[in-house]
Protein backbone atom coordinates (compact mmCIF):
# COMPACT_ATOMS: atom_id res chain seq x y z
CA UNK A 1 0.00 0.00 0.00
CA UNK A 2 1.37 3.61 -0.81
CA UNK A 3 1.34 6.08 2.05
CA UNK A 4 1.03 9.29 1.08
CA UNK A 5 1.89 10.55 4.32
CA UNK A 6 4.70 10.17 6.75
CA UNK A 7 4.36 9.52 10.44
CA UNK A 8 6.89 10.53 12.59
CA UNK A 9 8.63 7.36 13.76
CA UNK A 10 9.25 6.76 9.77
CA UNK A 11 11.69 9.77 9.47
CA UNK A 12 15.10 9.23 10.75
CA UNK A 13 15.87 11.27 13.71
CA UNK A 14 19.50 11.92 11.48
CA UNK A 15 16.99 15.04 10.08
CA UNK A 16 16.43 16.44 13.06
CA UNK A 17 19.98 16.34 14.13
CA UNK A 18 20.66 17.93 10.90
CA UNK A 19 18.46 20.72 11.97
CA UNK A 20 15.67 19.90 9.25
CA UNK A 21 12.40 19.26 10.88
CA UNK A 22 8.95 18.76 9.25
CA UNK A 23 5.45 19.65 10.40
CA UNK A 24 2.23 17.73 11.07
CA UNK A 25 -0.97 18.95 8.66
CA UNK A 26 -4.43 19.15 9.78
CA UNK A 27 -6.46 17.79 6.63
CA UNK A 28 -9.60 19.81 7.41
CA UNK A 29 -11.35 22.63 9.14
CA UNK A 30 -14.28 24.35 9.27
CA UNK A 31 -15.05 28.03 9.59
CA UNK A 32 -17.58 30.76 9.66
CA UNK A 33 -16.67 32.21 6.33
CA UNK A 34 -15.53 29.13 4.45
CA UNK A 35 -14.40 25.28 5.59
CA UNK A 36 -10.71 24.22 3.88
CA UNK A 37 -8.84 21.08 3.14
CA UNK A 38 -5.53 20.76 2.72
CA UNK A 39 -4.25 17.40 0.74
CA UNK A 40 -1.75 16.32 -1.46
CA UNK A 41 -1.89 16.44 -4.97
CA UNK A 42 0.22 13.63 -6.40
CA UNK A 43 1.33 10.91 -4.40
CA UNK A 44 4.72 12.49 -4.07
CA UNK A 45 4.12 15.50 -1.90
CA UNK A 46 6.14 18.32 -3.71
CA UNK A 47 2.42 19.91 -4.49
CA UNK A 48 -0.31 20.07 -2.23
CA UNK A 49 -3.32 22.30 -2.68
CA UNK A 50 -4.97 24.47 -0.03
CA UNK A 51 -9.34 24.03 -0.98
CA UNK A 52 -11.37 26.99 0.11
CA UNK A 53 -14.83 25.85 0.22
CA UNK A 54 -17.60 28.17 0.70
CA UNK A 55 -21.48 26.71 1.03
CA UNK A 56 -23.39 29.86 -0.71
CA UNK A 57 -26.89 29.62 -0.38
CA UNK A 58 -28.33 31.30 -3.98
CA UNK A 59 -32.43 32.70 -2.75
CA UNK A 60 -34.40 32.90 -6.15
CA UNK A 61 -35.89 36.51 -5.97
CA UNK A 62 -39.14 36.96 -7.84
CA UNK A 63 -41.61 40.54 -8.29
CA UNK A 64 -44.06 39.03 -5.69
CA UNK A 65 -41.19 37.98 -3.23
CA UNK A 66 -41.23 40.27 0.47
CA UNK A 67 -37.75 40.38 1.68
CA UNK A 68 -35.05 42.36 3.00
CA UNK A 69 -31.52 42.53 3.82
CA UNK A 70 -28.89 44.80 5.26
CA UNK A 71 -29.28 47.02 2.16
CA UNK A 72 -32.34 46.40 -0.05
CA UNK A 73 -35.83 46.37 0.44
CA UNK A 74 -38.09 44.56 -1.88
CA UNK A 75 -41.76 44.62 -1.89
CA UNK A 76 -44.33 44.82 -4.92
CA UNK A 77 -41.81 44.48 -7.55
CA UNK A 78 -39.47 46.32 -6.76
CA UNK A 79 -35.93 46.18 -4.71
CA UNK A 80 -35.11 49.34 -3.00
CA UNK A 81 -31.40 50.23 -2.28
CA UNK A 82 -29.07 52.97 -1.99
CA UNK A 83 -28.28 52.80 -5.21
CA UNK A 84 -31.75 53.40 -6.54
CA UNK A 85 -34.84 51.60 -7.40
CA UNK A 86 -35.23 48.58 -9.90
CA UNK A 87 -38.36 46.44 -11.21
CA UNK A 88 -38.13 42.83 -11.00
CA UNK A 89 -38.77 40.34 -13.63
CA UNK A 90 -39.52 36.98 -13.34
CA UNK A 91 -37.25 34.40 -13.77
CA UNK A 92 -38.24 31.04 -16.08
CA UNK A 93 -37.47 27.83 -14.10
CA UNK A 94 -35.11 26.98 -17.16
CA UNK A 95 -33.05 30.61 -16.42
CA UNK A 96 -32.72 29.83 -13.28
CA UNK A 97 -32.04 26.58 -13.21
CA UNK A 98 -28.98 27.28 -16.05
CA UNK A 99 -28.02 30.29 -13.88
CA UNK A 100 -27.93 28.02 -10.99
CA UNK A 101 -25.80 25.09 -12.15
CA UNK A 102 -23.03 27.61 -14.15
CA UNK A 103 -22.20 29.67 -10.70
CA UNK A 104 -19.78 27.22 -9.13
CA UNK A 105 -18.11 26.24 -12.54
CA UNK A 106 -18.40 30.10 -13.12
CA UNK A 107 -16.47 31.00 -10.58
CA UNK A 108 -14.07 28.35 -9.65
CA UNK A 109 -12.51 28.42 -13.34
CA UNK A 110 -11.61 32.16 -12.38
CA UNK A 111 -10.34 31.71 -9.20
CA UNK A 112 -8.23 28.36 -9.47
CA UNK A 113 -4.84 27.61 -10.70
CA UNK A 114 -3.65 30.83 -10.57
CA UNK A 115 -1.95 31.13 -7.10
CA UNK A 116 0.44 29.32 -5.00
CA UNK A 117 1.99 29.38 -1.83
CA UNK A 118 5.69 29.50 -1.66
CA UNK A 119 7.29 28.31 1.63
CA UNK A 120 10.60 29.91 2.94
CA UNK A 121 11.93 26.64 4.19
CA UNK A 122 11.54 22.96 3.55
CA UNK A 123 8.38 21.38 5.86
CA UNK A 124 6.62 18.90 4.27
CA UNK A 125 7.70 15.06 4.79
CA UNK A 126 6.58 12.04 2.35
CA UNK A 127 8.12 9.15 0.50
CA UNK A 128 8.99 9.65 -2.66
CA UNK A 129 8.64 6.98 -5.91
CA UNK A 130 12.30 5.34 -4.92
CA UNK A 131 10.79 5.25 -1.01
CA UNK A 132 13.43 7.65 0.13
CA UNK A 133 12.05 9.93 2.64
CA UNK A 134 12.20 13.38 1.80
CA UNK A 135 11.66 17.21 3.14
CA UNK A 136 10.43 19.56 0.82
CA UNK A 137 10.11 23.00 0.21
CA UNK A 138 6.70 21.91 -1.22
CA UNK A 139 4.05 24.34 -2.89
CA UNK A 140 0.49 25.01 -2.39
CA UNK A 141 -1.78 25.73 -4.99
CA UNK A 142 -4.51 28.02 -3.85
CA UNK A 143 -7.59 26.57 -4.84
CA UNK A 144 -11.47 27.10 -4.46
CA UNK A 145 -14.60 25.13 -4.41
CA UNK A 146 -18.42 26.44 -4.16
CA UNK A 147 -20.96 24.44 -2.94
CA UNK A 148 -24.59 26.00 -3.33
CA UNK A 149 -27.24 24.74 -1.59
CA UNK A 150 -30.91 25.12 -1.73
CA UNK A 151 -32.19 25.29 1.96
CA UNK A 152 -29.77 25.54 4.54
CA UNK A 153 -29.93 22.18 6.45
CA UNK A 154 -27.56 20.99 8.65
CA UNK A 155 -24.07 22.76 7.77
CA UNK A 156 -25.24 26.36 7.98
CA UNK A 157 -24.58 28.19 4.67
CA UNK A 158 -21.60 30.60 5.01
CA UNK A 159 -22.99 33.39 2.44
CA UNK A 160 -26.15 33.99 0.98
CA UNK A 161 -26.69 35.84 -2.22
CA UNK A 162 -30.54 37.35 -3.41
CA UNK A 163 -30.49 36.72 -7.35
CA UNK A 164 -33.07 39.14 -8.95
CA UNK A 165 -33.90 39.20 -12.50
CA UNK A 166 -34.14 42.49 -14.55
CA UNK A 167 -33.45 44.65 -17.35
CA UNK A 168 -33.04 48.39 -14.99
CA UNK A 169 -29.28 48.79 -14.21
CA UNK A 170 -28.82 47.31 -11.27
CA UNK A 171 -25.85 47.40 -9.01
CA UNK A 172 -24.86 44.23 -7.61
CA UNK A 173 -23.27 43.65 -3.92
CA UNK A 174 -21.86 41.45 -1.30
CA UNK A 175 -21.01 42.83 2.17
CA UNK A 176 -18.37 40.41 3.85
CA UNK A 177 -19.80 41.98 7.72
CA UNK A 178 -23.41 40.66 6.88
CA UNK A 179 -22.51 37.82 4.93
CA UNK A 180 -25.19 38.41 2.26
CA UNK A 181 -25.13 40.28 -1.09
CA UNK A 182 -27.24 40.35 -4.01
CA UNK A 183 -27.00 39.46 -8.24
CA UNK A 184 -28.41 39.73 -10.81
CA UNK A 185 -28.70 36.91 -13.90
CA UNK A 186 -26.02 38.87 -16.07
CA UNK A 187 -23.40 38.67 -13.72
CA UNK A 188 -22.73 35.00 -14.95
CA UNK A 189 -21.16 36.94 -17.86
CA UNK A 190 -18.24 38.73 -19.19
CA UNK A 191 -19.50 42.70 -19.04
CA UNK A 192 -17.62 45.39 -20.09
CA UNK A 193 -17.25 48.70 -18.28
CA UNK A 194 -15.62 52.28 -19.55
CA UNK A 195 -13.46 53.93 -17.05
CA UNK A 196 -11.67 57.32 -16.93
CA UNK A 197 -8.43 57.25 -16.63
CA UNK A 198 -6.03 60.43 -17.11
CA UNK A 199 -2.45 61.38 -18.64
CA UNK A 200 -0.34 63.83 -19.64
CA UNK A 201 -3.17 66.36 -21.60
CA UNK A 202 -5.68 63.59 -21.73
CA UNK A 203 -8.33 61.23 -20.49
CA UNK A 204 -8.59 57.77 -21.64
CA UNK A 205 -11.81 56.09 -21.73
CA UNK A 206 -9.92 52.17 -20.99
CA UNK A 207 -12.80 49.66 -21.75
CA UNK A 208 -12.37 46.73 -18.60
CA UNK A 209 -14.28 43.08 -18.53
CA UNK A 210 -15.50 41.41 -15.77
CA UNK A 211 -17.70 38.76 -14.69
CA UNK A 212 -19.87 40.40 -11.56
CA UNK A 213 -20.02 37.13 -9.38
CA UNK A 214 -16.37 36.57 -9.32
CA UNK A 215 -15.67 39.84 -8.29
CA UNK A 216 -18.40 39.65 -5.47
CA UNK A 217 -16.97 36.45 -4.56
CA UNK A 218 -13.93 38.33 -3.76
CA UNK A 219 -15.35 40.27 -1.70
CA UNK A 220 -16.69 36.91 -0.36
CA UNK A 221 -13.28 36.02 0.25
CA UNK A 222 -12.43 39.02 2.42
CA UNK A 223 -10.75 40.62 -0.21
CA UNK A 224 -11.35 44.23 -1.16
CA UNK A 225 -11.35 47.22 -4.01
CA UNK A 226 -7.97 48.32 -5.00
CA UNK A 227 -8.52 51.26 -2.64
CA UNK A 228 -9.96 49.84 0.31
CA UNK A 229 -13.39 49.01 1.18
CA UNK A 230 -16.68 51.08 -0.12
CA UNK A 231 -18.56 51.18 -3.25
CA UNK A 232 -17.59 54.65 -4.26
CA UNK A 233 -16.01 55.20 -7.73
CA UNK A 234 -12.51 55.87 -6.19
CA UNK A 235 -12.25 52.84 -4.25
CA UNK A 236 -11.99 51.36 -7.37
CA UNK A 237 -8.31 52.57 -8.08
CA UNK A 238 -6.74 55.31 -10.41
CA UNK A 239 -4.64 53.64 -12.19
CA UNK A 240 -4.42 51.37 -15.28
CA UNK A 241 -3.40 48.53 -12.83
CA UNK A 242 -5.85 49.39 -10.57
CA UNK A 243 -8.34 49.11 -12.28
CA UNK A 244 -7.62 46.08 -14.07
CA UNK A 245 -7.54 43.95 -10.93
CA UNK A 246 -10.53 41.67 -10.50
CA UNK A 247 -11.53 43.45 -7.71
CA UNK A 248 -11.17 47.04 -9.27
CA UNK A 249 -13.62 46.42 -12.89
CA UNK A 250 -10.85 44.35 -15.06
CA UNK A 251 -9.75 40.74 -14.28
CA UNK A 252 -6.70 40.57 -13.19
CA UNK A 253 -5.49 38.44 -10.36
CA UNK A 254 -1.99 39.73 -8.54
CA UNK A 255 -0.36 37.71 -6.24
CA UNK A 256 -1.62 40.02 -3.04
CA UNK A 257 -5.49 37.81 -3.72
CA UNK A 258 -3.48 34.59 -2.01
CA UNK A 259 -4.20 36.11 1.42
CA UNK A 260 -7.10 33.94 2.52
CA UNK A 261 -5.36 30.97 1.48
CA UNK A 262 -2.48 32.74 3.04
CA UNK A 263 -4.49 33.04 6.27
CA UNK A 264 -6.03 29.90 6.32
CA UNK A 265 -3.02 27.67 6.15
CA UNK A 266 -2.46 28.51 9.70
CA UNK A 267 -5.19 26.21 10.58
CA UNK A 268 -3.95 23.68 9.30
CA UNK A 269 0.07 23.65 10.24
CA UNK A 270 0.61 22.25 13.22
CA UNK A 271 3.55 24.16 14.69
CA UNK A 272 5.58 23.32 17.18
CA UNK A 273 9.28 24.08 16.89
CA UNK A 274 11.23 27.21 16.50
CA UNK A 275 11.68 26.51 13.18
CA UNK A 276 8.37 25.63 12.42
CA UNK A 277 7.35 28.60 14.16
CA UNK A 278 9.52 30.63 11.28
CA UNK A 279 7.81 29.07 8.33
CA UNK A 280 6.53 31.14 6.29
CA UNK A 281 4.45 31.35 2.98
CA UNK A 282 4.14 33.87 0.42
CA UNK A 283 1.39 34.35 -2.29
CA UNK A 284 2.94 34.15 -6.33
CA UNK A 285 1.42 34.08 -9.22
CA UNK A 286 1.25 29.97 -10.46
CA UNK A 287 3.95 30.54 -13.13
CA UNK A 288 1.80 28.12 -15.47
CA UNK A 289 -0.49 30.76 -16.21
CA UNK A 290 1.93 33.29 -16.82
CA UNK A 291 4.14 30.78 -18.82
CA UNK A 292 1.02 29.58 -20.62
CA UNK A 293 -1.38 32.81 -21.28
CA UNK A 294 -0.24 35.25 -23.79
CA UNK A 295 -2.91 37.19 -22.45
CA UNK A 296 -1.72 37.39 -18.41
CA UNK A 297 2.19 37.77 -20.16
CA UNK A 298 1.07 40.76 -22.46
CA UNK A 299 -0.85 42.44 -19.75
CA UNK A 300 1.66 42.02 -17.37
CA UNK A 301 4.58 43.58 -19.88
CA UNK A 302 1.94 46.21 -20.67
CA UNK A 303 1.36 47.22 -16.81
CA UNK A 304 5.04 47.74 -16.24
CA UNK A 305 5.27 50.80 -17.84
CA UNK A 306 3.32 53.79 -16.77
CA UNK A 307 0.54 54.92 -18.77
CA UNK A 308 2.60 58.27 -18.76
CA UNK A 309 5.07 56.69 -20.70
CA UNK A 310 3.09 56.08 -23.39
CA UNK A 311 4.02 57.78 -26.51
CA UNK A 312 1.39 60.62 -27.42
CA UNK A 313 1.65 60.10 -31.26
CA UNK A 314 2.56 57.24 -33.33
CA UNK A 315 0.80 54.76 -30.77
CA UNK A 316 0.84 51.32 -30.78
CA UNK A 317 5.49 51.19 -30.22
CA UNK A 318 6.90 48.55 -28.39
CA UNK A 319 4.35 46.67 -28.23
CA UNK A 320 1.45 49.12 -26.64
CA UNK A 321 -1.42 48.93 -27.39
CA UNK A 322 -2.83 51.60 -30.45
CA UNK A 323 -5.06 54.05 -28.49
CA UNK A 324 -6.10 56.04 -31.66
CA UNK A 325 -7.12 53.98 -33.99
CA UNK A 326 -11.21 53.49 -34.99
CA UNK A 327 -11.75 50.41 -32.72
CA UNK A 328 -8.53 49.90 -30.58
CA UNK A 329 -7.65 46.45 -28.81
CA UNK A 330 -5.49 46.31 -26.31
CA UNK A 331 -4.20 43.63 -24.23
CA UNK A 332 -6.15 40.78 -23.12
CA UNK A 333 -9.28 41.34 -24.35
CA UNK A 334 -8.91 45.67 -23.37
CA UNK A 335 -10.43 48.34 -25.72
CA UNK A 336 -9.13 51.38 -26.11
CA UNK A 337 -10.72 54.49 -26.85
CA UNK A 338 -9.51 58.14 -26.76
CA UNK A 339 -10.76 61.09 -25.81
CA UNK A 340 -9.56 64.52 -26.34
CA UNK A 341 -9.32 66.45 -23.34
CA UNK A 342 -10.35 69.68 -24.00
CA UNK A 343 -8.17 72.57 -21.92
CA UNK A 344 -5.55 73.21 -20.55
ZN1 LIG B 1 -16.77 45.35 -5.21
Amino acid sequence: MLSIFLPHQIVPQSIYRLGITYMDIITSAKGKRWDSILEPVMPYGSLLRLTLQIRLELVRIEPDSHSFDAFSYIHNGILRNQFGTVNLQTWSDGEWTSFRQRFASTIERFWNHKLVLMPTQPWYAYSDPWSVNRIDPSRIGCSLSIQVVDTPAGNPVHFRFGCVKTSDSFRSYASPEWRSGMLSQVDLNQQPSWRSISFKDHFHMVRFQQITAVHEIGHVLMLNHPRGPGGEEWAYGTTYEEHSSIMGAGDVVSATMARPWQQTLDKHLVRQTNADRKLQFSGVLDSNVLDHSWASVNLLAFSKKTLAEMPESNPGHNGLPSIETSTPKGPAGVDWKHLPFTQH
